[in-house]
């Protein structure tokens, strides 16, 4: 006997196996059968007749803080991520996880929150800790002192080290101090999953960027896994190819190097932070606009940004998506067209607006930035150890359509992978990543994360202009074997838990 039976759709059950029509038993928050036949009754059947059955989808990059933090109920189900099938989000990328692991996910769980959560340590705040902002190496006690956080959280939970060498204060640390740091998770079998430090030519160069990655987990001895991978700009276009070749070196090597990815070719910013220099915006919008009535600085501004805009890919590839403007929707090329001026100073002029019109109309400046190849994202999605991520965070469609936004546009409209493909990038290879503990699978006694949606009719309907619309075709949804979408809508089932780490064997040494 169990409570529910999906019948009769087409299985893919997130491994390497073929898909087969059959029949999916749920028993509380567990699988008891997958197969061809089901030889269950059950209190409730679900007719699955021409639909796919997966596990829930599992996304390895999120920024669902703004969803699963809110005072609200009906915000923490966390209806974005549901609406694509996804039922488990990683927290605490780029370096941001909280060492704290155990009482801020416990508190999450128990808060009541849609999705599972499983949490990073976070290289940010563990620096931060111990250096604040400053820009210099630890000393050998500051550097303990920040081994001693990692531990902390790898010993209540975390599945492993994040960081996010881009931005500051992270930036400010030697690749010898990361693999100091990434020792620790490495001991009690974390992954180290890094924004890396360059995806452009910023500083090292997108290649440099990847090397480091990698030897930091030679060194350290533990596996790689690069977020969001991708050649940002023009300057890096076509090097996906020799970022693929440096990973496969290095897998053939030893070092278990992996990627995720999100099917879009744009990353969300804004105006000013894309085209503006950092000394032009130091001391914010009112230092700024002083500079802009100065003629001599005006200049230096422009001259400036002339470089940056280059290297975005121009003013065709910068589209405005704020709501609300007489620009909404267009570039920045067609601005400037409209309004018969250099585009750089289309944008200084949007960009002064939106600072004198004051807060509620202070993001008049976000954009999309075009700043990806296709032939890129196509070639980096084709790999064995590539996986989906959504990445999603406000102002960009990735956080509400990344996974339908994959399957329609990759997978149906332009075959770049196959079904089968697509649902293992989002399922059993991402569990394999991370060791989730009987996630990402539709196997007996595994937990019941359980995707039911239509081939035709799974889709985004959010976009760069309109980034917060559900995605729409998921027919059911269940978390740990409880319904949360029904008929492409959430139920409020909060039922998502803290996925932590059992205690690893390392922490006798490190008791937090
Ligand atoms: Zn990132």
């Amino acid at each position: 006997m169990a409570d529910v039976i999906i019948r009769g759709g087409t299985i893919y059950d997130g491994g390497e196996g073929k898909s087969f029509v059959g029949d999916v038993a749920i028993r509380g928050d567990r699988i008891v059968y997958v197969g061809k036949s089901g030889r269950y009754a059950a209190g409730k059947v679900i007719d699955a007749k021409g639909m796919i059955v997966a596990p829930g989808f599992i996304d390895p990059h999120t920024h669902a803080d703004s969803f699963i933090r809110s005072p609200d109920q009906a915000v923490r189900v966390n209806a974005a991520w549901l609406n694509q099938g996804v039922t488990t989000v990683m927290i605490g990328v780029d370096g941001s996880g909280t060492p704290d692991v155990a009482e801020d996910s416990g508190k999450l769980a128990a808060s009541g929150i849609g999705t599972n959560i499983v949490p990073f340590v976070g290289f940010s705040p563990v620096r931060q800790r111990v250096l604040g902002q400053d820009a210099r190496a630890p000393t050998p006690a500051e550097l303990d002192r920040m081994k001693a956080l990692v531990a902390k959280g790898m010993c209540e939970g975390a599945v492993g080290l994040s960081t996010g060498l881009f931005y500051a204060p992270q930036s400010f640390s030697t690749t010898n101090e990361v693999v100091a740091v990434a020792r620790e998770a490495a001991n009690r079998g974390g992954i180290y999953d890094t924004h890396q430090r360059d995806e452009s030519s910023y500083s090292i160069g997108l290649l440099g960027s990847v090397q480091e990655a990698i030897e930091i987990g030679r060194q350290a001895g533990m596996p790689v896994h690069f977020a969001h991978l991708k050649a940002l700009g023009v300057d890096v276009h076509g090097q996906a190819g020799a970022v693929i070749a440096a990973i496969d070196a290095a897998r053939k090597a030893g070092v278990d190097v992996t990627a995720d990815q999100y099917p879009w070719l744009a990353s969300g910013s804004s105006l000013d932070a894309s085209l503006l220099p950092r000394w032009a915006v130091d001391g914010g919008g009112p230092a700024l606009l002083k500079r802009l009535d100065d003629p001599a600085t005006l200049e230096r501004i422009r001259g400036e940004m002339q470089e940056n805009l280059r290297r975005r890919g121009g003013p065709s590839a910068l589209l405005l998506i704020a709501q609300g403007f007489p620009w909404t929707g267009q570039t920045l090329e067609q601005v400037a067209a409209e309004w018969k001026m250099d585009s750089r100073d289309a944008a200084l002029r949007i960009i002064r607006q939106s600072i004198e019109a004051g807060e509620q109309r202070g993001g008049g400046a976000a954009v999309a930035s075009f700043n990806m190849a296709q032939a890129d994202v196509d070639l980096l999605m084709k790999q064995p150890w590539m996986i989906t991520s959504s990445d999603g965070s406000d102002g960009h469609p990735r956080m509400f359509a990344t996974f339908p936004e994959k399957y329609v546009r990759y997978v149906r409209e332009r075959k770049v992978i196959d079904l089968a493909t697509f649902i293992r990038q989002s399922t059993g290879r991402t569990a394999d990543i991370y060791k989730l503990d009987r996630r990402g699978y539709l196997r007996p006694g595994y937990f019941a994360d359980v995707l039911v949606f239509d081939p035709d009719r799974y889709a985004p309907r959010a976009d760069y202009v309109r980034p917060r619309e559900l995605s729409v075709g998921v027919r059911k949804l269940f978390v740990n074997g409880v319904l949360a979408v029904d008929d492409g809508r959430t139920t409020g089932a909060a039922v998502g838990r803290a996925l932590l780490r059992p205690r690893p064997t390392g922490c006798t040494a490190h008791p937090g």
